[in-house]
């Protein structure tokens, strides 16, 4: 099998925070009424005892697994930054815990994130790098548009010298469905700034994070 190795990934536009052409918003009964719908096509009953509390459950699941539409990234750490007085050294936020939902299959992508950047003039409380983190990744998600999402985000906001993300995963659509594959480990990375044009800062940031993909691209 080969190994993982770190993709970089392209500039993606962020999700807007109001979708655009999806109508309007059903009803919470429209949606336990999805629920009912997707248990009889597995095969069950939904009328049957244990079921009957499911579709209020799943809607509920819902509401926490993709909080993240509710919420603008760019306003949270607008919000929230500070003047650096003059701190210029690398800030990482290494094993930031991940959960996602992968939008071709709506199943869990699941793992860390590593989030770095190098302050030019605005710091943010870490908090804040893991709430980005974690407002993306309650989206319907590709973890490579997810892992250029957090990275543009914290750029535009902090303007920073560098960024650097580094997302790896594990997708049960993979290992549950389809080709089956367990242990298989996604690792995308977006590097901007000096950790793009800079070898030995990227290499600095890889190090710090235990150097996920040492046996790829670096
Ligand atoms: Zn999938």
């Amino acid at each position: 099998m080969t190994h993982p190795k770190i993709s970089q990934v392209e500039a993606v536009p962020r999700v807007p925070v109001v979708l655009r052409g999806a109508g309007a918003r059903p009803s919470r009964a429209e949606a336990e009424d999805a629920v009912r719908t997707l248990i009889r096509w597995a095969g069950d009953d939904p009328g049957r005892e244990g079921l009957r509390g499911t579709p209020e459950r799943v809607v509920r699941a819902y509401e926490e697994f993709f909080g993240g539409y509710h919420i603008d990234p760019v306003e949270l750490l607008n919000r929230t930054f500070e003047e650096t007085d003059g701190y210029d050294e690398m800030v990482v936020l290494k094993d930031i815990r991940l959960e996602s939902h992968c939008e071709h299959h709506m199943v869990p992508i699941i793992g860390k994130a590593h989030v770095a950047y190098l302050p030019s003039r605005r710091v943010v409380g870490i908090s804040k790098l893991a709430r980005v983190v974690e407002v993306y990744a309650r989206r319907l998600q590709i973890q490579e548009k997810m892992t250029a999402q957090i990275a543009n985000t914290i750029d535009q906001v902090l303007q920073p010298q560098g960024v650097a993300v580094v997302i790896e995963a594990s997708h049960q659509c993979m290992t549950s469905r389809g080709v089956r594959k367990t242990g298989v480990v996604m690792v995308t990375s977006r590097m901007l700034g000096a950790f793009r044009e800079d070898p030995a800062t990227r290499r600095e940031f890889l190090s710090m994070i235990g150097n996920p993909a040492s046996s790829g691209a670096e």
